[in-house]
């Protein structure tokens, strides 16, 4: 009887200690309405203060175990599209292992800069998503998915808001950490290629944004 006494009064301590790790855990991880994994804290804070008018956006990062296709993905939160542009919510997927045939890429194997840069990339997404009504995302969800003109251009889109929030330098690491990795195939390289914007287009954009200060300033 004693012992099942001392049993219960054990069970329930380890209880409460567990419940207070975890919310020490969520607090920490929690920058503002945002929710970041432990793995990713760093990189995610990194290219979160590129962003500063996303302070009031709730994001939320959420590691995936497998994802199809791509490696990180940006989307809005579906139960939150009904509310009011402002309350929107957004989430970003990140895989944490990429297979693509028989070519792997784990993300703890990922430096930290080019993590920093795919981050960076995403939240361009969110900065574009931020500026378009319901109706129009889910118009864009559609031409995302069926034209790959489409993907070029809101690719494109992204890269331009990276690049105008000082993310030059990162935005490249990341394009040639995919386009230089042995590991990842041939045809998900030609893929980056044909869709993404290259290295050299993202200083062509850094130029036009460039120009467009100038003229903006005479
Ligand atoms: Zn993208």
């Amino acid at each position: 009887m004693k012992s099942a006494l001392y049993l219960k009064f054990t069970y329930l301590l380890v209880q409460v200690f567990l419940t207070q790790s975890l919310m020490a855990n969520i607090t920490t991880n929690n920058l503002k309405n945002k929710t970041i994994p432990t793995e990713i804290l760093a990189e995610a804070k990194t290219a979160l203060s590129f962003y500063p008018s996303l302070k009031n956006t709730p994001i939320e990062f959420v590691i995936k175990p497998s994802m199809k296709k791509s490696f990180m993905k940006a989307q809005p939160k579906f139960s939150t599209l009904l509310k009011p542009t402002y309350k929107r919510a957004y989430l970003i997927f990140i895989n944490e292992s990429f297979t693509l045939e028989d070519k792997k890429l784990d993300l703890k194997d990922i430096p930290s800069d080019v993590l920093v840069g795919w981050l960076g990339h995403e939240l361009g997404h969110v900065m574009d998503y931020k500026e378009r009504s319901t109706l129009n995302l889910l118009w864009f969800g559609i031409r995302y998915y069926f034209s790959g003109n489409y993907i070029r251009k809101a690719e494109r889109i992204a890269d331009s808001y990276a690049v105008s929030h000082q993310m030059t330098d990162y935005i490249i690491c990341t394009k040639n950490f995919i386009l230089n990795h042995a590991d990842l195939s041939d045809k998900y390289k030609s893929k980056i290629k044909r869709l993404y914007v290259s290295p050299n287009e993202i200083l062509k954009i850094v130029e036009e944004q460039e120009k467009a200060k100038q003229a903006q300033l005479n």
